[in-house]
C-alpha cells in the first residue's frame, strides 16, 4: 500500500517504535508474531464470527436524509454507534485480546480516556475470562462515572491516573509503566493508532473493517464503491484511520480528520495536533504533538474526553504532511451543537466526539451529488450529562 508501513515501521517520517530497553521483548514479540495471527486462518475464523455475533457487524451504512437536505449532498452514517459498547473501539479490543491469548498472555492493561476502550477491553476480558486492569485519568474518571460503573461491572480493575492533567496521556504514562513492571504475563492493549510501531498499524488493521464495509455498503446503496468524501473525528486517530483505511490509494476520494479545538485553537485550550503541534515523539512514536519551545508536553483540552490528546497516531502525521487527508477542527461549543443538532435531524444522539465530525459540515461546501460517509464513532449515552450541563435540560 503506497500510503502503508514500511519495513522499519515507519510512514514517511512518523512512527518508529521509541521505546525504554525494559519494553524490547514485548514490542519484539508483538513485532515478529503479528502478522503471522493476523494471518492464521482460525484468528481470522475467531475473530470475523465475534464481529459478526458479538458486536453486531456489518454496523449500517444509514442515507442521512434530513442532513442530506440540509448540507446539500448525500450524507451517509457509518454506525459504528450501534456496536456492542457503543462504539468502533470494541473491533480493536477484540483483535488484541484474541492475538494476547495466542501469545499465551495471562493479563489485560489498558488506558482509556473516555471509557469507551476500557468498557471495551473490559468487556471482551470477562468474555474470555482474562485479569483486566484499566489506567485512567482522575478527571476523566470523573466526567465518564458510568463508564468506570461499566468496568468495575465487568469486573476490572479501574486505576486513577493522578499526574498531570488526570487525563488519557497520564493515564498512557501509568500503563506502560505498569507494562514495564509485569512484561512476560501481560498484554498491553493501546486503543488507538498510536505508540510504538507495530501498535498503530495492528490497530488500524483491526479498525479497517470500517472502510471495508463501508465500501462494501455504498456500492449497493449509490452503484459507485467511492464516496466524494470520508470524514471522522480524529483523537488518536483510529476510528478515523479505520474509515480511511481503503479508501487511501483511491485519490479522488477526499479524506477529511476533524480534530477538537476546545475553547478555541488560540485559547490555550485546544487539543487541535495538527494546528498547534510540531513534530517529535510521543508515547513511543514520532508524530505530530502539542509541546512547547524546549519539548515539553503541552496539556491538552477538549471537552471530549475521546479527543483529549496531544497527539495523533504517525500515519496520520504522514497523511498530514503529504497532504492526502485534510485536518481541520471544531471547537467545544460547535461540537455540543452539532451534537443536538444530529438528535433533533436523524434521531440519533451522537458521542461528543463524533459531534466535532458533524459540525465541520457547517463548513463545508458540497456539490449537489456528492457522497459523503461520515463515521459516526459512537453513541452519546456516557455523554449525556456533558449534554444536559451544557444545554440546560
Ligand atoms: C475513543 C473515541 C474517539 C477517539 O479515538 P480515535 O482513536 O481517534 O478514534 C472517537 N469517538 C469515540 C466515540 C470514542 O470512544
Amino acid at each position: 500500500m503506497k500510503y502503508g508501513v514500511n519495513e522499519q515501521g515507519y510512514y514517511g517520517d512518523f512512527g518508529g517504535a521509541y521505546i525504554p530497553e525494559m519494553l524490547y521483548p514485548n514490542i519484539e514479540e508483538l513485532r515478529q508474531q503479528y502478522l503471522n495471527i493476523l494471518h492464521d486462518p482460525g484468528f481470522k475464523a475467531e475473530f470475523d464470527q465475534l464481529l459478526k455475533d458479538y458486536v453486531g457487524r456489518p454496523s449500517p451504512l444509514y442515507h442521512a436524509k434530513r442532513y442530506s437536505e440540509k448540507y446539500g449532498a448525500n450524507i451517509f452514517f457509518k454506525r459504528e454507534d450501534l456496536n456492542h459498547t457503543g462504539s468502533h473501539k470494541i473491533n480493536n479490543a477484540i483483535g488484541q485480546i484474541l492475538l494476547a491469548i495466542r501469545l499465551g498472555k495471562k493479563r489485560i492493561i489498558a488506558e482509556t480516556g473516555a471509557g469507551q476502550h476500557g468498557v471495551a477491553t473490559a468487556t471482551v476480558c470477562a468474555l474470555k475470562g482474562i485479569e483486566c486492569v484499566v489506567y485512567m485519568g482522575e478527571v476523566d474518571m470523573e466526567r465518564q462515572a458510568p463508564n468506570v460503573a461499566r468496568m468495575k461491572m465487568l469486573g476490572a480493575k479501574v486505576v486513577p491516573a493522578t499526574s498531570g492533567s488526570k487525563t488519557l496521556k497520564d493515564a498512557t504514562n501509568e500503563a506502560m509503566r505498569d507494562w514495564i513492571n509485569n512484561p512476560v504475563d501481560t498484554h498491553y492493549i493501546i486503543g488507538s493508532v498510536v505508540g510504538p510501531y507495530p501498535y498503530p498499524e495492528m490497530v488500524a488493521q483491526f479498525q479497517s473493517i470500517i472502510s471495508l464495509e463501508a465500501k462494501k455498503q455504498l456500492k449497493e446503496q449509490t452503484g459507485n464503491e467511492l464516496p466524494d468524501y470520508v470524514m471522522a473525528c480524529v483523537g488518536g486517530g483510529s476510528n478515523a484511520m479505520g474509515m480511511f483505511y481503503h479508501f487511501l490509494d483511491d485519490e479522488s476520494v477526499k479524506l477529511m480528520a476533524v480534530e477538537a479545538a476546545g475553547q478555541g485553537v488560540d485559547s490555550g485550550h485546544s487539543a487541535a495536533t495538527t494546528f498547534l503541534g510540531k513534530e517529535g515523539v510521543l508515547h513511543g512514536s514520532r508524530t505530530i504533538l502539542m509541546q512547547t519551545d524546549d519539548g515539553q508536553v503541552v496539556e491538552p483540552y477538549s471537552i471530549s474526553a475521546g479527543l483529549d490528546y496531544p497527539g495523533i497516531g504517525p500515519q496520520h502525521a504522514h497523511l498530514y504532511k503529504i497532504k492526502r487527508a485534510h485536518y481541520v477542527n471544531a471547537t467545544d461549543d460547535e461540537a455540543l451543537k452539532a451534537g443536538l443538532l444530529c438528535c433533533q435531524l436523524e434521531g440519533i444522539i451522537p458521542a461528543i466526539e463524533t459531534a466535532h465530525a458533524l459540525a465541520y459540515l457547517e463548513k463545508m461546501q458540497f456539490k449537489k451529488d456528492d457522497n459523503v460517509v461520515i463515521c459516526i464513532s459512537g453513541r452519546g449515552d456516557k455523554d449525556l450529562n456533558t449534554y444536559i450541563k451544557y444545554f440546560n435540560f
